[in-house]
This record gives structure tokens, sequence and C-alpha cells, in this order.
């Protein structure tokens, strides 16, 4: 299942989420509640090597 990015415009919300093809994308974003969310296309791919562990400078 492939990894999307989203960010939200509104709050500058970062995360990401494991959706099938046929998943609608998101549009509300999960912190604000506020249909601000994009789809992020970072050139750097998201890893995720049997951990699952994900890192983001925001989150946190
Ligand atoms: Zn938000």
């Amino acid at each position: 299942m492939p990894t999307y990015h989203y960010r939200c415009k509104s709050c500058d919300y970062d995360f990401t989420k494991q959706q099938s093809f046929t998943d609608d994308p998101i549009t509300v974003c999960p912190e604000c509640g506020k249909e601000q969310v994009r789809k992020v296309y970072s050139a750097v791919p998201i890893e995720f090597k049997g951990s699952g562990f994900y890192h983001t400078d925001k989150s946190k």
C-alpha cells in the first residue's frame, strides 16, 4: 500500500497516511479539523524499513 504525505495549509500539520489507490485523498486535517490538507509530492522518498518509525521535526 502506498504511503502519501499530506500537509495542512491552515496549521502546518505534517503527516503521512497509508492508502490504497482507490481510497479518497484526505482533505480534512486531523489536527485542526479544517479542509486545508493537501497532498505533498516530496522529492525525497519516505522510507519505511519495517519498524514503521518515522521522524518529523514538527510532531514532537
Ligand atoms: Zn490543520
